[in-house]
Formats: C-alpha cells, structure tokens, sequence
C-alpha cells in the first residue's frame, strides 16, 4: 500500500530505490557491493566470524562449570545457550547468506541489515521475554562484527549500482535494472555521513534532525536527495520497501504505484537536463547584469573536496570545516603532521586559488565521536564548542594552528575562527597564534602567511563589530548559527524547525549591518551558512550587499544563474524594504 511521509526538505532532487534500514550505531559498518565471484569468500569471512563467537561462547561455557554459583551465576550460562541458539539460529544465517548472494552486500552490511529484519520482528511480539532476546542478538551480532574485524576484509567499494535479477518496478523504472538504494536510520550523526560519502546509497530519510543540522549539511554537500525530520520513517518503512523521497518537498513515497513511479522517474529525468543546462555557465563569470563583480567559493569537508570545488567553478574554498578530520576517530586527534598534509593537499588542489581553513569546530550536533555523544550538559549548543574548546585545550589548538601555518607555505590560506563573541576569546586566540608562530621559528620550520578572519555567528558578535573589525582582515556570517543563537531554535531539533526562519527581520538586521560595517571599513564580508546557497535568497542577499558567497559545490551554478540574471542596483532599495517589513518572506513574494 502507497503511503506518504512528511519530512524536511534538506537537499534537492529524486531517488528511487530500495530501503536499507540501518541502526545509526551501526551505520559505520562497511557498505559495499561484492563481485558475483566474491560472495564465496564473503561468505567465509562470515563463516569465519561467526564461528570465532561460537568458540569463544564454548570456552566461556567450559570455563564457568569449574566456578561456583557466586563467580557464575545459573543466568549466565541460560544467557551463553540463548547466544549460541540465536548464532545458530536459520533466520539469522539463511537471510545473512540471502543479501550476500542476492543482492551482493558484504559480509558485514548483509549481518546489520538481516539484525534489522529480525529486530523488528522481535518488537512486534506480545511475549515481553521473547522482546527482550532482541537485546541478546545485537550482542551477538557486534560480536561477530568485531570478529570479522580481524579477518581482512577486501575494501572494494564498486560503482553504486549492481545488476541483479530485475524485479517489476526495476524495469518500470529503467530500462537498465540498476537498483539504486535509500539508506533509511533514526539518526545519523556527522561522523556517519563521513562514512556515508564513500559508501553506496542514493539518499538518506532519517527521523529526526533540522534543515541546517550537520546531517542535512553534509546530505547537500555530497548533492544526494534526503529527507530528515521524517519521523517514524525508520519504524514504518522495512527493509527492502521501494522508496521515493522528494528531496525538493521533503517527502518520502513508500511503496509507490507504478503511476507514481513513472511521474517521479520524469521528475528525476528533468532535473538531470536542468543540471545538464547549468553547466553551460561553469566558464561564465559570476557578474551581476549592472557590472557587479560576485565571488563564489566552495564549503567543503575534506581535502578531498577540493578537485570537486574547483570542477564546479568555485574561485576559492570559503570554509573547509577542518573538524571533520577530527570525528570518527575514537577520540584520538589528529596531529600536527596529518593536519598539515590534510591542510596542504587542500591548498594544493585548489591550484593556487584560496583555502579557508576554519579551526575545529566541534560541539552540539558535531560530537568527535558518537561515542562521546554530549548528552551530558543540558545545552551542548550553549557550551563548550568551537572556539572555547579550542582555548579549553591549548596544546591541541596550537597543534591545529601550527598545521595551519605551515599549509599556508604551499599556497593561499585564509584562517576562519569559529564561535568568537569576546574580546578576551579575541585576543587568547591571536596570542596563541604568536605563540605557534614562535614555535615553528624554534624549529626552523618554515610557514606561511595567512589572512585572518572570524566568523559572526553570535548576535553579540554581529552587535559588536566594530571590535571584530579592528582585529580581522575579514569576515564571514555562519548564518545556520546565527539563525539558531538570535531566534533560540536549536538548528539540529525538528520539533522547531518551523521557527528556524532566515528571513526573521532580527536575523536580517543582523546580517545586513555586518555587510555594510565591513564594508564601509574596507573589509570583505561573506555568507558562508546554508542562506548563501540558497538561490530563494541570492537577490536579497545581492541587495544587501553581499559580494561573496560561500556555499556546497553544487550549488554554485544555480546561485551564478541568479546573480547572471540580477541587476543589483534595482536590488538595493528592494533588499531594504524587505528588510523592514513586518512579514519580509511576503514582501519578497510581492509582485
Ligand atoms: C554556520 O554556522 O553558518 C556555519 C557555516 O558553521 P557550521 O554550520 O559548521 O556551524
Ligand atoms: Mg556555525
């Protein structure tokens, strides 16, 4: 039966595809496809591991009959048979060896995913004992995982698409019988998107999460359709269910009717020519029709972005969030050399046109790990983030700066400070840059020099300007912060998504004055949130005065075509009225 379900629509476009539902604590698992003459091997490795597990439950099982009841009470050796029954079980063992020869998954992904089957199972049942051996199976499960861990998996990641026996919908779809599939998780944090943009999936529907949480940013980044915000999504769909999400209206089509297929698949085709059309002005100049010159520039999250920014025809990187080299690493940092070489392979693959490096921003909705989740403090969003983790940990934030420093030898660097609000957090930082500064001269390290900038994503900064602009060469407004620190929306919690509001008249206050101060001061301001790219926005923000617009590389062409079709001085006057008015997104749509 074809049901709908409403979500938030974070990045543009249609997938179809099947569901792979997947818990987001299992999410950095592997996901890739075998080759036909692999799954053999595949299902050894499993073989393997699974058989590891149950060695090691017979030894526990050997061990315990030599204790008393004290050391090993009677439940633990009920629990070790229930673990081996359930090793052993068909279900488990027979839908394993199903996604491995069917649909050709690893080892690892066919275990989570047949987990995910049978989990539900298990919470459709009545018999509350029954319900709780749900628990002891993800046990087993993440034991085998870790076995399999040590037993050499061949990481080939093949192409997203794999030919399979075609089922009705896959030749109503295409006249190839590529399947393409939706990865579908209650959560996924921003160390699982890391994951995610090197693994297969053609879009992602996770139930919680707000337009501009990490999620939803890294999803436009790697320009893939999601939906976030779908609740209950990940309880109502199963696995394997044709899925359509609408990226563009924020819904997800479950099981559609081959009517809704055909129209979907159409709107699919439209936005590949629309695409298609826009690459026509990659060479073009981003100049308004009155002559106004506009810099465009890539937000990205690896170094390896880079090619990919300069491809879309970014003329410089606006924002390398360098706090995704920090995540998913179980809490060990990285170090001076990695950072540097991370740093320099930016620098270098922008081919001598600018690199902003931001330091690490991690905190709220971007923990380092999942693991260290900041459950913790009532309000992580309020508290020890950015910045002020970077000063909280000296020797690391001199680690980053002195990384940072010894990049910008290769090439142009701009350094980004994140999350600045006092003077006091002003002047630590620049006497922490003296001070990494005087320690590469130590060394006799050579280094580089770098335009420094911050970001104005407080309203206290964005309210004080004038200090930022006595110690800055430029400026650069997180608006996705900003946003969420003037309005009080928590940007990651889509229970309030409805409130987060660009075009509040105080967040466009607030965004227009830091245009005009810097610029009237001689400084270069951009936008670098989530506002710059997109295109419902570009003429206001070109009316504002905005020059420079960071944004994910696939959003440049459409913002260019924006700007190619605006005549900034008619702009002007327009940007203010709407500034002032009670209710700026009507005014905007007055005729
Ligand atoms: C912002 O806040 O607008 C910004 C660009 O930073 P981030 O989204 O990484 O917090
Ligand atoms: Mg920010």
């Amino acid at each position: 039966m074809t049901f709908a379900i409403h979500g938030l629509n974070v990045s543009r476009g249609v997938a179809i595809g099947r569901a792979v539902l997947v818990a987001s604590s299992r999410v950095d698992v592997a996901h890739y496809f075998v080759k036909p003459d692999e799954v053999e091997a595949e299902i050894n490795r499993l073989r393997a591991g699974r058989n590891a597990v149950i060695d090691e439950i017979h030894r526990l099982q050997e061990s315990i009959t030599h204790m008393g009841p004290k050391e090993a009470p009677h439940e633990l050796g009920a629990l070790l048979d229930v673990h081996l029954m359930l090793l052993q079980d068909q279900e488990l063992v027979g839908g394993v060896k199903h996604w491995i020869t069917e649909r050709l998954y690893n080892a690892e992904w066919a275990l989570t995913t047949q987990l995910e089957v049978i989990a539900r199972q298990f919470d459709e049942m009545e018999d509350e004992y029954l319900r709780e051996r749900k628990a002891d199976l993800e046990q087993i499960v993440e034991r085998v995982l870790r076995a399999m861990k040590g037993s050499g998996s061949p990481i080939v990641v093949h192409p997203q698409r794999v030919n399979r026996k075609p089922s009705q919908q896959d030749l109503l779809l295409d006249d190839t019988v590529d399947v393409p599939l939706i990865l579908i998780a209650h959560d996924l944090s921003p160390a699982d998107m890391l994951q995610f943009k090197q693994s297969v999936f053609a879009g992602f529907i996770t139930d919680v999460g707000g337009k501009t949480s990490h999620t939803a940013i890294v999803a436009r980044s790697m320009d893939i359709p999601a939906v976030v915000g779908a609740r209950l999504a990940s309880q109502l769909v199963r696995q394997d269910d044709w899925v359509i999400i609408d990226g563009d209206a924020g819904v997800v089509i479950v099981d559609p009717s081959s009517i809704i297929l055909a129209e979907y698949g159409f709107k699919q085709r439209q936005r590949e020519l629309e695409r298609g059309r826009l690459q026509r002005l990659l060479h073009t100049p981003a100049v308004t029709m009155d002559g106004e010159k506009v810099e465009l520039l890539a937000n990205i999250e690896m170094p390896e972005d880079a090619p990919v920014a300069l491809k879309a025809g970014a003329v410089g990187v606006g924002l390398f969030r360098s706090e995704f080299l920090f995540m998913g690493r179980q809490g060990r940092l990285p170090g001076e050399e990695e950072q540097y070489q991370a740093y320099k392979r930016a620098v270098e693959g922008m081919q001598g046109l600018p690199v902003t490096i931001r330091t690490v921003d991690v905190g709220a909705d971007k923990p380092l790990d999942d693991s260290l989740r900041d459950d913790a403090h009532l309000n992580p969003a309020l508290g020890l983030r950015a910045i002020r983790w970077s000063l909280a940990d000296p020797a690391m934030f001199l680690t980053q700066l002195r990384a940072i420093l010894r990049a910008a030898a290769h090439g142009k660097v701009h350094l980004l400070v994140p999350m600045l609000a006092h003077a006091s957090e002003i002047r630590q930082t620049l006497a922490h840059l003296d001070h990494a500064r005087a320690m590469l001269d130590n060394r006799g390290v050579s280094y580089g020099p770098v335009k420094l900038g911050a970001m104005i994503e407080i309203p206290a900064a964005a309210l004080s300007l004038r200090l930022f602009l006595k110690y800055f060469d430029f400026l650069s407004i997180g608006t996705n912060d900003l946003i969420q620190y003037t309005l009080a929306i928590d940007r990651a919690d889509e229970s309030v998504a409805h409130l987060y509001d660009p075009l509040h008249p105080a967040v466009l206050r607030l965004v227009a004055d830091t245009i005009a101060e810097g610029r009237a001061q001689g400084k270069d301001v951009a936008v670098c949130g989530e506002m710059a790219g997109d295109v419902t926005l570009t003429r206001l923000l070109l009316g504002l005065g905005l020059r420079s617009f960071s944004m994910h590389p696939a959003q440049i062409l459409a913002v260019k075509q924006e700007i190619l079709r605006a005549d900034a001085g008619k702009l002007a006057p327009w940007a203010q009225r709407v500034m002032q008015a009670e209710d700026p997104a009507r005014e905007m749509a007055a005729p």
